[in-house]
């Protein structure tokens, strides 16, 4: 019989609050400490998609195993996470982009994703709403959107009604070391100790491990969001189109939430970011042109949230090489919340078991070359 196992998981972000969950709901003692609030950066941020189309085919396994385990989250969570499973449509509009629609849908089926193109009268069908200009899509119809604060926080809930202790307001300062083996962190005022420490700090991950002489090169980056005013119900699935930076879904109550990937300003004090006007003209005129409807509602906010990059465009989630008793899960360059059911699972069992039931070695974090260190990110890539 495996000897009881305690785990810090330091960061409250989606990651970090389904990883410890999904240690408490194994009976393992787990401590959460976030420096602000659940869900204050990223998580509480994010548009909510949880989307399986267009993933890199190294994350396409953990897209698709999450996608299975958001079917059942609400239940498992004892909570309404706003969950709508109704489909990702990316519209075509010129023969050029149907072409390589076409393509990534068949590479995409051999990964296992159910995908298929729509085209024609069936595309508007399927979305009444969408601009005239477009003549085909690529739909998965398993995808969807969840409020991302909600999410976020009955992730920690769960967690804390299983055992779990949940530390608000605790800024971890450093990681404390005995040789090579990770034994606990530091806050201002007490030493935590643990069998492992699971480092879920998004943006802040870079600084937190460079005392240990590893440079990991995440870089942040600020992603903007529109919320309008709502409108009639209209738009079912999370639209984006070829070639422009949009994601475009349309919430419970009526108000259109725009994304995609515009750039703001970011500040890693506050962990708050800034917009800038011309991405909200640009993002906001763009969904317009595919959606017009959303042309008709005005805005009601826009903000920025704090995202954290690897230079290839897909996680890390692994044992820090070098070290023991150390988990790194942070990077998530735009997909982490609707990974998030999958890899609180996964970073669960490589802690508790020591291998996870999906392979984690595409997310390793001495996988970069010097090339990719030196990449310059396109947030609205993801
Ligand atoms: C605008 C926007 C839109 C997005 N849209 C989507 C989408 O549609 N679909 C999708 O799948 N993903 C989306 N994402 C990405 C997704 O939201 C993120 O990948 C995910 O939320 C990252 O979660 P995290 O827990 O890694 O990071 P975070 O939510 O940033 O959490 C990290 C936490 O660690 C805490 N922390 C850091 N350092 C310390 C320390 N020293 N001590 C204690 N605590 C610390 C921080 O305070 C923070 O709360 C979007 C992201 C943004 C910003």
């Amino acid at each position: 019989m495996q000897n009881h196992q305690s785990v810090i998981v330091v960061g409250g972000g989606v990651a970090g609050s389904s990883i410890a969950w999904h240690i408490a709901r194994r009976g393992e003692s787990v401590t959460l400490v976030e420096a602000r609030s659940i869900a204050a950066v990223a998580s509480g941020a994010s548009a909510g998609g949880v989307r399986q189309q267009g993933r890199d085919p190294r994350e396409m396994p953990l897209a698709i195993a999450a996608n299975k385990r958001w079917l059942t989250l609400e239940d498992e969570l004892d909570a309404d996470l706003h969950y709508y499973r109704n489909g990702h449509l990316v519209a075509y509009a010129t023969e050029e982009q149907v072409a390589v629609g076409e393509a990534s849908v068949e590479k995409q089926r051999q990964l296992g994703l159910e995908i298929e193109m729509v085209e024609g009268s069936a595309l508007f069908e399927l979305s009444p709403g969408l601009a005239p200009q477009f003549i085909a899509g690529s739909y998965t119809a398993n995808d969807g959107h969840a409020d991302p604060k909600i999410t976020t926080q009955s992730f920690a809930r769960a967690a804390e009604r299983a055992g779990a202790d949940i530390r608000e307001g605790v800024e971890i300062l450093d990681l404390v070391r005995d040789g090579d083996r990770i034994i606990g962190v530091r806050t201002r005022n007490e030493t935590l100790f643990a069998d492992h420490v699971v480092l879920a700090t998004g943006a802040w991950t870079r600084e937190l491990v460079q005392p240990l002489g590893i440079d990991l090169p995440i870089t942040v980056h600020g992603l903007q969001m529109i919320l309008t005013q709502p409108m009639p119900s209209l738009l079912k699935q999370v639209v984006g189109a070829a070639d422009r930076p949009l994601s475009l879904k349309q919430l419970r109550e009526g108000n259109y939430l725009i994304g995609g990937g515009w750039p703001g300003d970011i500040d890693m004090d506050s962990g708050q970011g800034t917009v800038r006007d011309e991405s909200v003209q640009g993002s906001y005129q763009t969904a317009s042109d595919v959606f017009p409807m959303v042309g008709k509602a005005d805005i009601e906010r826009a903000w920025v949230g704090m995202e954290a990059f690897c230079p290839d465009d897909v996680p890390i989630i692994a044992n820090l090489p070098g070290y023991e008793g150390i988990t790194v899960v942070a990077g998530f360059c735009g997909h982490g919340f609707a990974l998030s059911p999958i890899t609180g699972q996964l970073v669960s069992e490589l802690v508790l078991d020591g291998t996870p039931s999906i392979p984690l070695d595409a997310f390793a974090a001495d996988r970069f070359s010097d090339e990719q260190r030196d990449r310059v990110i396109d947030p609205s890539a993801g």
